[in-house]
């Protein structure tokens, strides 16, 4: 019996095909050149949709189980230490995403996070966004880039970065994923981590500081 192994592979599929697990199979083995015996499991790992032409197309990496299993997915757990009360404490301005990871870092390193936010909390704070649409009247503190989640809490949602060099971008996706968004921001290009799963990571972190 062939010795297992796990290999990496990029396929394309049109849209229509792209979730139909057979026309997955068929791809890798096409690309592998393996026959569909030995292809024991396999597992998106990246997905991106290339919808610049007419012809929409779905770009996938796969990790594919050859001759055997794959080895276990490591699920997203983020375990942080208990703070009893008596720990240095740090003060952090602004609850945006900077504050958030900055406070998540302090307990990881032992540290009680103290933030002060000017701005209300992200639900109250959506009440303050009426009078700009309505009167081009700004409320100072709790507005579309103050209060609680900071910055584009209120935009579409699409939590992006352009740098690929910069930062454990893939570590803030599993933070995330462990409070909570779902795990296909682990695999899609571009992911939309809806405003709702900002919430729940928001009320989760604060649970611990
Ligand atoms: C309208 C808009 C839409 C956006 N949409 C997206 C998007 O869809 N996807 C994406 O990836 N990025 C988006 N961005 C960019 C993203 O929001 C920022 O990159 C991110 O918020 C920066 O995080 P931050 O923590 O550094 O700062 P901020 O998010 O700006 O957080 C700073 C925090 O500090 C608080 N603060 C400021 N001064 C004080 C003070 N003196 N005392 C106490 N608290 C204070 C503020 O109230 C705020 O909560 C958007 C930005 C805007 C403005």
């Amino acid at each position: 019996m062939a010795e297992a192994r796990y290999e990496l592979v990029d396929i394309i599929l049109s849209l229509e095909t792209s979730e139909n697990e057979e026309a997955r199979k068929k791809a890798i083995c096409r690309k592998l050149r393996l026959k569909p015996e030995h292809v024991h499991e396999f597992r998106l790992m990246k997905h991106s949709i290339d919808a610049r032409k007419k012809l929409i197309k779905v770009q996938m990496r796969m990790e594919v189980g050859i001759d055997g299993p794959l080895p276990n997915k490591v699920k997203s757990t983020k375990e942080y230490p208990s703070l009893s009360g008596g720990e240095k404490r740090v003060v952090i301005t602004g609850c945006g995403p900077a504050g958030i990871f900055a406070a998540l870092r302090c307990i990881e390193l032992g540290a009680k996070p103290i933030i002060v936010e000017r701005g209300k909390d992200a639900s109250a704070r959506r009440f303050d966004l009426g009078p700009i649409m309505k009167e081009g009247r700004v409320i100072e503190d709790s507005n579309y880039c103050f209060g609680e989640g900071g910055a584009g809490t209120y935009s579409d949602g699409k939590l992006y970065t352009r740098a690929t060099k910069r930062g454990p971008v893939r570590d803030v996706y599993e933070t995330l994923v462990a409070h909570g968004a779902p795990e296909r921001i682990l695999t899609d290009a571009h992911p939309h981590v809806a405003q709702t799963y900002c919430q729940i990571w928001l009320r989760h972190c604060a649970s611990r500081f």
